[in-house]
């Protein structure tokens, strides 16, 4: 063990836990691909530790996409020759968005004669919170902003439950658990190094598989 307050060499079992996490997926061993999982996290201690929580999760990974609305505009200050001497900042007019989780699209009944014309009895529509007119799907805009990458969000949902009897889609809710977790613990292990590298004035961990021999 280091002296207190300084981040001891994970390098050992961090590399026994994820080797052996990622062999028990392989082996369809589910329970020791997620216990081996929580033990990796737990390597990193409490400052780098990814924590398990459904409704976080949920929080953070929302759909930050928009739609946006064809019957009213609002205000956006838009950056006129950005970085340049002449910048300044113009007010315009652009369509409402409205996040799309924040919406509910519903079917709206046709009067009779479109819906001959369409072939369908109704059709899907959303109403504008601002406006209150109804947006029809088919002439709605969808924009999805860009994402910082890499975006990391030091939180997981709980893990998948096995539904009763035979659970045909449990493997790959599990899988896709799995990887997500294990990308979030790898990026705080990225952290983790880092950290470790500034107290240890730039001396890396020793490396899992050649143990004591530095490249
Ligand atoms: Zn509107």
């Amino acid at each position: 063990m280091g002296k207190s307050g300084y981040l001891p060499d994970i390098s050992y079992n961090f590399g026994f836990y994820r080797t052996l996490a990622v062999n028990s997926l392989q082996r369809r061993d589910y329970a020791s691909a997620r216990s081996s999982l929580f033990n990796l996290n737990g390597c990193l201690g409490e400052e780098y530790l990814v924590s398990i929580n459904s409704e976080r999760y949920g929080q953070l990974s929302k759909d930050q996409s928009v739609y946006l609305c064809n019957n009213c505009t609002m205000s956006f200050e838009k950056i006129v020759n950005k970085g340049e001497e002449n910048e300044y900042t113009k007010e315009i007019q652009i369509p409402t968005e409205i996040l799309t989780s924040d919406l509910k699209v519903y079917n709206l009944r046709l009067p009779f004669i479109e819906s001959i014309l369409l072939k369908s009895q109704s059709e899907k529509v959303w109403t504008c919170p601002e406006c209150r007119e109804v947006n029809k799907m088919k002439n709605t805009r969808k924009v999805i902003p860009e994402r910082e990458s890499p975006y990391y969000l030091k939180v997981i949902p709980e893990c998948p439950v096995r539904g009763t009897g035979l659970d045909r889609k449990f493997p790959t809710k599990f899988e896709g658990w799995f990887w997500n977790f294990l990308e979030e613990i790898n990026w705080q292990e990225v952290l983790y190094r880092k950290e470790y590298k500034n107290q240890n004035d730039g001396e890396d961990m020793e490396v899992y598989r050649d143990k004591g021999d530095k490249p």
